[in-house]
C-alpha cells in the first residue's frame, strides 16, 4: 500500500502559502490507518515506552490507537487553555507572535520513558517545544514519531539529540 495516496494537498490552507497536508482519506480508510498504527507500533518495539504523548489535536488520533494498542498510558498535550486540572506550560515562538502548549502536573511519572506522536514535523516547533514540556514534567523522551515530515523546513535540525522516526517524508 503506498500510504503517500491517502494524504491530500490542500494549498493554501489555512492561509496563503501553506500547503496543508490533509491526512482525513487516510483515517477513513481502515487498511491505511491500520497499516499506520501498526509500522509506528512497530517502531516503538525498538525503544523503552512507558507512556504516549499525543500532540493536540491530529497526534491525538495516531497517539490513542497507538496507546490503546501498547496498553500504555495515553497523556494529551494541549493547547493552552483546553485542560481542566493544574498544568505545566511551556511557550514556544512561531512565525508570528507565540504559542502556549500545557499538560496536567500528574501526566507523567519521574523518569517515565515518553514516546511523543504527532501527524506531521514541519519546523519542528511544536515537537521541541512538547519535548521540553515533558522534560520540565519530570519525564524523558524515548522517541518522537510522525506519520509526514516536511524536508523542506527542517525540523528535524531543532530535535538534535532526540530520536526522530518519521513514516513519510515529503
Ligand atoms: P511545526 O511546529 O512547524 O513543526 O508544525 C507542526 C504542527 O503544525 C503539527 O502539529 C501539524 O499538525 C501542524 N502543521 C504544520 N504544518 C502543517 C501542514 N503543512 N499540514 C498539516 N499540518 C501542519
Amino acid at each position: 500500500m503506498e500510504l503517500r495516496d491517502y494524504i491530500r494537498n490542500i494549498p493554501d490552507f489555512p492561509k496563503p502559502g501553506i500547503q496543508f497536508k490533509d491526512i482525513t482519506p487516510l483515517l477513513k480508510s481502515p487498511d491505511a490507518f491500520r497499516e499506520v498504527v501498526e509500522a509506528i507500533a512497530h517502531y516503538c518495539t525498538t525503544v523503552a515506552v512507558d507512556a504516549i504523548a499525543g500532540i493536540d489535536a491530529r497526534g491525538f488520533l495516531l497517539a490513542g490507537a497507538l496507546a490503546y494498542k501498547l496498553r500504555k498510558p495515553l497523556i494529551p498535550v494541549r493547547k493552552e487553555g483546553k485542560l481542566p486540572f493544574l498544568t505545566n506550560k511551556v511557550t514556544y515562538e512561531l512565525e508570528y507572535g507565540n504559542d502556549t502548549i500545557e499538560v496536567h502536573q500528574d501526566a507523567f511519572t519521574n523518569g517515565q520513558n515518553v514516546v511523543i506522536v504527532d501527524d506531521l514535523l514541519a519546523t519542528g516547533g511544536t515537537m521541541a517545544a512538547t519535548a521540553r514540556l515533558i522534560e520540565t514534567s519530570g519525564a524523558r523522551v524515548a522517541a518522537m514519531i510522525v506519520l509526514i515530515e516536511l524536508m523542506d523546513l527542517n525540523g528535524r535540525d531543532l530535535l538534535e539529540g532526540y530520536s526522530l522516526h518519521s513514516l513519510m517524508q515529503v
